[in-house]
């Protein structure tokens, strides 16, 4: 979307991901479709369950199957849809040309190597390096990520360092291959405010000098506000509304979104207890008839309860799929089908 004249680097085309489970079917992304540009920085904000992380994993290809199932749609890269790529052209990728970094780094470091060696790892890897220029590689891109000692540290191993710096350490990692794409799901969740702040920063000074594209998940407007210039807001699987972060700020539109906005705190205001979206996202299991935000909107009208909002085009080009805009829209393809004709 957008007057955007430059190439995409990454096109999610009308992609729908299901999860089998015990309890029935979740249908966790539905029909999502953006464009992603060289440089880009792009957040991607949901609660939990809204369908954020499935969606960078599924740009990884790293969707387990089963449970779950990618039942629609593409996803280019450079113009090549990387679902239909052999699975030795996409360990070309992953790791190479679209990397991704985790909240908790634990679960992507290897607790029996040293930082240093698994960095180096990667380079060989991916770059072709020999290990002593991996090596010599691996402590300069420590020392690039803010690893103060990077050449007594780079023979640490994980658990000799603070949440932090391990986070550090993943970060230099996913930069060894020079990827155009990083995917950020949630990278300062775990870090107290200071640590966040600063692994923001380096977030930011990456694709600011070295031109990388930023896909930021999270459930924190905060983060976004600090790293990105383009927001989707996604809930139960669906974009409820894309617009530039400084104009979703000053203005959001959508129901949803506002409730997220006003529930950041202000540092300059002295506030009572912060306004909550009252409610719970919906059993994934149990469809909602109708728009799936209805049992929380404060707005919500009874057309709501019973048809589900398609995405609507506003003049400023901002998608919202709400009915609240549908006259000062352009629908955008047609309404949803109701959840329950689904299947
Ligand atoms: Fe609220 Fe209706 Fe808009 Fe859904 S379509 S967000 S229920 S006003």
């Amino acid at each position: 979307m957008g007057v955007n004249q430059r190439e995409p680097l990454l096109q999610v085309q009308d992609l729908s991901i299901d999860f089998h489970t015990a309890e029935g079917v979740v249908h966790a992304v539905n029909n999502l479709s953006f464009d992603l540009y060289p440089g880009d920085t792009l957040g991607i904000v949901g609660e939990s369950g809204s369908g954020k992380s499935v969606s960078s994993l599924a740009c990884m290809r790293l969707i387990p199957n089963p449970p779950g199932k990618i039942i629609s749609g593409k996803i280019l890269f450079h113009g090549q849809d990387i679902l239909t790529l052999p699975e030795n052209q996409m360990i070309r990728l992953r790791g190479n040309k679209i990397s991704m970094i985790f909240q908790e780094p634990m679960t992507s470091l290897n607790p029996i190597l040293t930082c240093g060696s698994q960095i180096a790892e990667s380079l060989i890897l991916h770059r072709g390096m020999k290990k002593k220029e991996a090596m010599a590689e691996a402590e300069k891109l420590m020392n690039d990520v803010g690893i103060a000692n990077a050449k007594r540290r780079m023979h640490e191993y994980p658990h000799q360092m603070s949440g932090g710096m391990k986070q550090r350490v993943m970060i230099a990692m996913a930069l060894a291959c020079e990827p155009e794409i990083l995917f950020c799901d949630e990278p300062t969740t775990a870090l107290d405010v200071t640590i966040q702040a600063q692994i923001l920063d380096l977030i930011r000074s990456l694709n600011k000098e070295r031109g990388t594209a930023i896909v930021m998940i999270t459930h924190d407007f905060g983060v976004v506000s600090e790293i990105c210039e383009r927001v989707l807001v996604m809930y139960t699987g669906r974009i409820f509304e894309e617009a530039p972060a400084s104009v979703i700020f000053r203005d959001p539109k959508h129901p949803y979104t506002k409730g997220l906005i006003e529930s950041i705190p202000q540092m300059s205001e002295e506030r009572g207890a912060l306004p909550m979206i009252e409610g719970t996202v919906p059993n994934p299991t149990e469809p909602v008839n109708g728009c799936s935000f209805s049992p929380r909107c404060v707005s919500a009208m009874p057309r709501c309860g019973k048809e589900d909002p398609c995405v609507m085009k506003l003049p400023d080009g901002r998608r919202v799929r709400c009915w609240l805009y549908e006259q000062q829209g352009e629908r955008e393809g047609a309404a949803a089908v109701p959840k329950e004709e689904k299947s």
